[in-house]
């Protein structure tokens, strides 16, 4: 039982580590966008810009791209990637039940407004219609996977209209 325990405190600071690690990374992407607006009001602003941790120079622009053309009204803080074992890990540390039919290789931890990406088991294909429903999540501050849906419905038509604007 001792190493049992052990563990568990192991994997949470392990878990809260990264997050802070990812706030400090955060601070810096955030002082650039404010200096690029190139106004002094921008201090006052409230920030609109998240942070992608974790992810390739293509997993970061693929879900910047989609979550520019969802335009939720609230963002997510950070966006993670992680490996498969570290996603497991999390998501026994969150006391995540991800329910039958939904997709499990994104949650999202609503307290830190933090999306985790499975960075092993997520499909390019798939990708902004599961992120459309995390951003219901958080939208709607709800864990309701029902209301995350409904918000997420308008994401996904957005999502949509862009995609075939591209083919004309
Ligand atoms: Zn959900």
């Amino acid at each position: 039982m001792k190493v049992a325990a052990g563990a568990v405190l192991f994997f949470l600071g392990f878990g809260f580590t990264q997050i802070c690690w990812a706030q400090t990374t955060g601070s810096t992407n955030t002082a650039g966008a404010g200096a690029s607006a190139g106004d002094a009001r921008s201090a006052a602003v409230p920030a609109v810009s998240y942070v992608v941790f974790g992810a390739t120079g293509q997993q970061e622009a693929l879900v910047r791209s989609q979550i520019e053309i969802m335009r939720p009204a609230v963002l997510p803080l950070r966006v993670v990637f992680v490996p498969h074992w570290k996603y497991v890990d999390n998501t026994r540390i969150f006391h995540l039940r991800v329910p039958a039919g939904y997709n499990s290789a994104l949650f999202t931890h609503l307290p830190s407004r933090t999306v985790f990406i499975d960075a092993d088991r997520y499909l390019v294909e798939s990708l902004g219609y599961w992120l459309a429903h995390e951003l219901g999540h958080l939208v709607t501050n709800s864990a309701d996977e029902h209301e995350a849906d409904n918000a997420a419905r308008e994401f996904r038509r957005r999502l949509k209209d862009s995609r075939n604007r591209g083919l004309h």
